[in-house]
């Protein structure tokens, strides 16, 4: 950034008491007119503004499934679900997993990898844990019933400011604002605040301008509005589409032509990148699979075997035979070394997390046979970790995140072209 542009963007950075004056800002042009009727006038004052962004929600506002049924439960798991992930990603999810769990009780009492094998592909399994810490602690202290009030919601496993917020505000109608990344933008926006929008300053800042405006009647509605506002007309990345603002008339951002400036966000950093071989290791019937340790990256979820570093075939291949004299023994209990019938080399994949990215190099490794697994030929527990379930048990029953993908993909292939479930 040049002096000129610090200088240009320092004027306009404006302290949340000056906030407050944006409410007194004309339009004058008004160009919002034809588009959306409620930018016919501005009386300025911010019960009318309220009135004009519910009465906008009240005609536009998204048909989503939690809100058919806006129990505190069917809050609490959408927006744990809708954290750094689509909505439309997310509804398929909500109906299976309610499918599954119809209540905190069911939920509280169900084993470890049904909740995360339906969780799979949404990423971030943090979440799903804490959810279900905090679903035995609100059987545990609560009697089965979500505590109403933010304070308390945020006593629960996984659940913050924002989503107490929101459970708070949708379901037990608090006056709290929920301030996730849509509120801060349109309020960025609307305010002309121009610090670093990721900043606990902005976000202090505009907690407090939502604070002061949340009407009492319709908080969760309030707050679904400005949700709704922020993902379908004030749009990141990219032009918002103003015209269609039902607080058009009030905005900051657009009466001095800076929506594209705003908000305003620090260069990201770039994402270390680690290279990563990755070994698809099977029978055509049986598949090696690896549990991840319970904490780190990944934590208890199940991978194909893998190691840093993107091997060549000859490397990958001395690496391969080691792991298997290692990791598999015979039923006397002697180190195993199965015959590879092919080792080949599949398409690279790339994975991105928020802050990495691994670049993979992937073979398939297709052995004779492995050793005897158990006598009534159950599904084995190795040592170290490892398993070797049926393929098609593998992608039903374990949970391998979407970080393995291209392997999952690669071998629903190889069970499609078998022609039968059991390759
Ligand atoms: S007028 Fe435009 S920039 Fe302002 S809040 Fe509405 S959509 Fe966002």
């Amino acid at each position: 950034m040049d002096k000129n542009q610090d200088k240009k963007r320092n004027t306009n950075i404006r302290n949340i008491d000056n906030i407050k004056n944006t409410d007194s800002l004309k339009n004058t042009d008004n160009p919002g007119n034809t588009e959306y009727p409620g930018n016919t006038e501005h009386p300025g004052n911010t019960e009318h503004e309220a009135d004009l962004l519910l009465n906008w929600y009240d005609t536009e506002r998204r048909i989503l499934p939690w809100r058919e049924d806006p129990t505190p439960y069917h809050i609490w798991i959408s927006e744990i679900m809708l954290q750094q992930t689509r909505v439309d990603t997310v509804i398929d999810y909500y109906r299976r997993f309610l499918n599954a769990f119809p209540d905190i009780q069911t939920f509280a009492e169900a084993p470890e990898d049904q909740y995360m094998k339906l969780w799979e592909g949404l990423g971030y399994y943090s979440r799903v844990r804490n959810m279900h810490k905090a679903a035995v602690q609100i059987m545990e202290n609560y009697g089965g019933k979500m505590p109403g009030t933010a304070p308390e919601l945020k006593k629960l496993s996984g659940i913050g400011e924002y989503t107490a917020a929101a459970i708070a505000s949708i379901a037990f109608g608090q006056p709290v604002p929920s301030v996730d990344g849509n509120l801060l933008r349109v309020f960025s926006r609307k305010t002309c605040y121009d610090k670093d929008i990721k900043s606990t300053a902005a976000k202090k800042a505009a907690t407090a301008y939502y604070a002061e405006r949340i009407p009492a009647d319709r908080p969760g509605d309030y707050n679904q509005a400005l949700m709704d506002l922020g993902a379908t007309i004030c749009l990141p990345n990219t032009e918002p589409r103003c015209a269609f603002c039902p607080w058009a008339n009030c905005c900051g951002a657009r009466r001095e032509g800076r929506q594209a400036a705003l908000p305003y966000m620090p260069p990201k950093k770039q994402r270390a990148v680690d290279n990563i071989t990755v070994f698809l290791i099977h029978n055509n019937d049986r598949i090696l699979l690896h549990k991840r340790p319970e904490t780190g990256l990944l934590a208890g979820l199940y991978e194909f075997p893998n190691t840093f570093g993107a091997l060549t075939k000859n490397a990958a291949t001395q690496y391969c035979t080691d792991l298997l004299h290692s990791e598999l023994t015979t039923t006397a209990g002697r180190p195993s070394t199965p015959e590879i019938l092919k080792f080949r080399r599949l398409p690279r994949a790339r994975h991105v997390f928020s802050h990495r990215e691994w670049h993979m190099t992937i073979y398939e490794v297709v052995i004779r046979e492995f050793p005897p697994v158990s006598a009534d030929d159950a599904p084995a527990d190795l040592t170290n970790n490892y398993y070797l379930p049926h393929i098609q048990e593998a992608l039903n029953d374990y949970t391998i995140p979407a970080a393995f993908s291209a392997g999952k993909t690669y071998l629903e292939k190889l069970i499609l072209l078998s022609g039968e479930n059991d390759v």
